[in-house]
């Protein structure tokens, strides 16, 4: 198991972003304005194979980088695990030669709750049964 790297990144930008309350709990909300296509935060965490995600029982927080990685971002200094999902979001999760950012899908204002799509297997496994709680969904 790789040791995390420090994301430059985050340093950067710790204080664009803060964690606050949410429809869903606890939130990623910008407080500066983002423009489309810019990276907002990167998803840090341990690096682990697919051997040691197999004996993972359960993390809501896995986020596969690639055929040889996925990244825990369980770890609350991930302050990029706060971002929570959207059907109609206004970010979305890029892989990068092997590290995921968070970037603007359009342009956000400060107060702004940063979503995105976590994709169709987490759905399935976490949201679909309690139903979608995102803002799209719930028609507001
Ligand atoms: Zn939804």
């Amino acid at each position: 198991m790789k040791t995390d790297t420090p994301s430059l990144l985050n340093e950067r930008n710790g204080t664009r972003v803060r964690v606050g309350r949410s429809s869903a709990g606890l939130g990623l909300f910008a407080t500066d304005l983002f423009k489309k296509g810019e990276r907002i935060v990167e998803y840090t965490g341990k690096r682990l194979t697919e051997m040691e995600v197999g004996e993972i029982v359960e993390n809501r927080y896995l986020l596969q980088i690639n055929d040889r990685y996925t990244v825990d971002g369980s770890a609350r200094a991930n302050i990029a695990r706060y971002a929570n999902h959207s059907c109609k979001p206004n970010s979305e999760m890029n892989t990068v030669r092997g590290r995921a950012y968070l970037s603007a899908k359009k342009k956000i204002f400060p107060g702004d709750e940063i979503t995105w799509n976590y994709g169709r297997a987490y759905f399935n496994d976490f949201i679909k049964d309690g139903g979608c709680k995102c803002s799209a969904c719930r028609g507001a």
